[in-house]
């Protein structure tokens, strides 16, 4: 294992990037940057970074903010119940553990939305305690120049994964080979085209020796997806909109939307606006439709949502009732979901 090693820590060593949390030990750092970065690019990730622990720069700060404003930070990268774990274990610090973060792996991986992939990375990185990181990545990696046909998706293979991932892992030096072998795949031993004609490792790689390298990883199965069909009413009236607060059990839990008219599949605007919904929203009151979006796709992690947009400028007094007026000049301080944040832009909103 030691030349595995030893390849991949060179290899690190003169290709990473220069990244702002790598200069860090602080587990708290460690931790926002590796949640904003489970689902999200680096590039994309970094301003996030950089606005998060501008605004809440440390434990306290985070668990002291109301949740709206955890979420307000958050808008845009998506995977919300990230912002809501954070804020639930920034909590549980100020309470257990005086607000700082526990010190050992099992301590770590009790706080709320810490997995065995983020536990491992704070603690190996920020405590310098010897536990493996298993990401995409690592399991990219593994497979390949291993040649494992266990697929990664199944108990079995990720049993198989730690224990070779444990089993490879620099013990002196957790932290940096961790993150060596998480950026390897993420630069190097890359999904679709890795560069294998200039890799430390061809002539270990048993993928690669035998001709196989896009045979792996295996998966067992493609996650499915369900289809959802979202009609948003952006009603606007003088200088208000009106918005909604979404449920607790869907996703974007507890963000803001323009109303909304759920269809079982795809319809006509003209059977949404004939619709009981639709005038439940309007209310007989008289308004003009200055517009209706082509359908729009969507993607999360396991649906994918049609969304159609109804631009109703409305006559009269503002709406009664559950939905909430507010200001276009206020709209900002709401936070959204994606798709709705995208609308609002090209409204100039
Ligand atoms: S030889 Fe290719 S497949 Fe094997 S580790 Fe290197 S980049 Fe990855």
């Amino acid at each position: 294992m030691e030349e595995y090693r030893k390849a991949l820590t060179g290899w690190y060593n003169h290709s990473k990037r220069e990244l702002p949390w790598r200069e860090s030990r602080d587990p708290y750092t460690i931790w926002v940057s590796e949640v904003i970065l489970q689902q999200t690019r680096v590039q994309q990730g970094m301003e996030y970074y950089h606005n998060f622990l501008f605004r809440f720069p440390d434990i306290p700060a985070l668990a002291m903010a109301p949740e709206e404003e955890v979420l307000k930070v958050w808008q845009g990268l998506g995977y919300y119940s990230r912002a809501r774990n954070m804020h639930h274990a920034a909590k549980t610090m100020m309470k257990e553990h005086g607000g700082k973060f526990p010190a050992d792996y099992s301590g770590i991986r009790s706080l709320k939305g810490i997995g065995d992939y983020t536990a491992a990375a704070i603690a190996s990185i920020a405590f310098h305690h010897p536990y493996a990181v298993v990401d995409g990545n690592v399991f990219r990696v593994l497979s390949r120049l291993f040649a494992i046909s266990t697929p990664i998706d199944t108990s079995i293979g990720k049993k198989e994964f730690y224990a070779l991932a444990q089993a490879l892992l620099d013990v002196d030096n957790p932290g940096e080979f961790n993150q060596a072998i998480m950026e390897f795949g993420a630069l190097h031993c890359l999904p679709a085209q890795p560069l294998c004609g200039e890799c430390p490792l061809s002539r270990r790689c048993l993928a690669f020796t035998t001709g196989s390298v896009t045979d792996f990883p295996k998966k067992s199965k493609q996650a499915k997806q369900k289809a959802r069909f979202f009609n948003y009413l952006y009603v606007h009236q003088s200088d208000h909109l009106f918005l909604e607060k979404r449920g607790e059990k869907d996703i974007w839990r507890n963000l803001y939307q323009f109303p909304l008219i759920e269809t079982p599949g795809s319809v006509a605007p003209e059977t949404v606006m004939g619709s009981p919904e639709w005038e439940k929203i309007v209310q007989s009151q008289q308004f003009i439709l200055e517009s209706v979006s082509p359908e729009k796709i969507h993607l999360l992690t396991h649906q994918r949502l049609h969304i159609r947009f109804y631009r109703i400028k409305l006559e009269g007094n503002i709406l009664p009732g559950r939905l909430i007026p507010v200001k276009l000049t206020e709209i900002s301080s709401y936070a959204v979901p994606k798709p709705v944040e995208n609308f609002l832009l090209e409204m100039g909103q």
